[in-house]
């Protein structure tokens, strides 16, 4: 095996002139109702207004920037019911490139209806009897497709620090900084932004209480699987860290922390009423994370990344009606 070429800040750099222009440079907001109860001054950067309504386009974009002529003609493919797919195939249809999303059958028609509209094509599998990967790869194979996986990859983990770049040259110095977590994309790429232009910043990562494989992996030292999670944080219902993230986020982040369905509810609720904004749970981790920990952060300038918005309308009156 071909040891790993690690990415660097000089990678995100490069993906925030590559992405300029095409990537909302999302606003940052702050509140005085959250200060006054944490005790801090907190940023939220809000990713949730980004194109496709997360983060992912960010690293998706980047990474299909960098294709070669030969790559773009053959187009991506990419497996994903969630962000990564909409990303993907936004991305693809600004830069002409043909793109192929492998979704279960039982997918969220919307989620499905979103991808489709962005012009990527669908191909359906089936969850419980056949391999998304196998697919993702024979497919990829077959027809010469360059398949670009929703965290595991340099290219796409570089362009989710984008974000963390912009937070700290928009509101300078953080003392800590809370960044929701699934495979490691984003918090990896903001571990990067992070050591280079905030290297006196905390930084920790928030999973959900179900699935706290990086909570067990930063801890022992080595990946943790772990079966898919029983959360409401459908995008953190990662199974394992990735080998580009996991040791990036081991090396640069100061701690990973924990939080439960009813702390996500709570903090989309808040968003909704103070803020006036619709936060998908995953996008909760960051708020929820600070409230937990608030007598840890009096007095301190705190950042948190609000990683995304998409969420079913009748599934988001659900929740907020528990
Ligand atoms: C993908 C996603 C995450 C987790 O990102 P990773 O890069 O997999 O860690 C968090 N929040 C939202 C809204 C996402 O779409």
């Amino acid at each position: 095996m071909q040891p790993l070429v690690f990415p660097s800040f000089a990678d995100v750099a490069a993906a925030a002139e590559r992405i300029d222009g095409h990537a909302h440079r999302t606003p940052v907001f702050t509140s005085r109702t959250i200060d006054a109860e944490i005790g801090a001054q907190v940023f939220f950067k809000c990713e949730n207004l980004q194109r496709t309504g997360s983060f992912k386009f960010r690293g998706a974009f980047n990474a299909l920037a960098k294709f070669d002529p030969q790559q773009r003609k053959a187009g991506v493919v990419a497996f994903s019911s969630g962000n990564h797919a909409q990303g993907i195939a936004l991305a693809a249809s600004l830069l002409n490139i043909p793109a192929t999303i492998v979704m279960p059958y039982d997918a969220p028609a919307a989620k499905v209806a979103a991808t489709q509209e962005y012009g990527a094509r669908v191909v359906f599998y089936d969850r419980y009897t056949e391999d998304r990967e196998q697919i993702g790869r024979s497919m990829a194979q077959e027809h010469g497709m360059t398949l670009i996986p929703s965290y595991d990859h340099p290219d796409v983990l570089a362009g989710q620090g984008t974000a963390a770049k912009e937070l700290h040259e928009s509101v300078g110095e953080l003392d800590a900084l809370f960044v929701g977590l699934g495979g490691g994309g984003m918090l990896s790429g903001t571990t990067l932004a992070t050591r280079e232009l905030a290297p006196k910043c905390r930084l920790y990562g928030v999973e959900p209480e179900a699935g706290n494989d990086g909570q067990r992996s930063f801890k022992t030292g080595s990946i943790v699987h772990i079966d898919t999670p029983d959360t409401i944080a459908d995008g953190a219902q990662t199974q394992h860290l990735g080998n580009y993230t996991f040791p990036i986020i081991r090396d640069g982040v100061n701690d990973i922390l924990t939080v439960s369905d009813a702390q996500l509810i709570a903090a989309m609720k808040f968003f909704a009423q103070r803020m006036k904004m619709v936060v998908e749970p995953t996008g909760c981790l960051g708020l929820a994370a600070i409230r937990q920990v608030k007598e840890q952060l009096k007095g301190q300038r705190v950042g948190v990344i609000v990683t995304g918005g998409n969420i079913d309308v009748e599934k988001y009156v659900e929740l907020l009606k528990r």
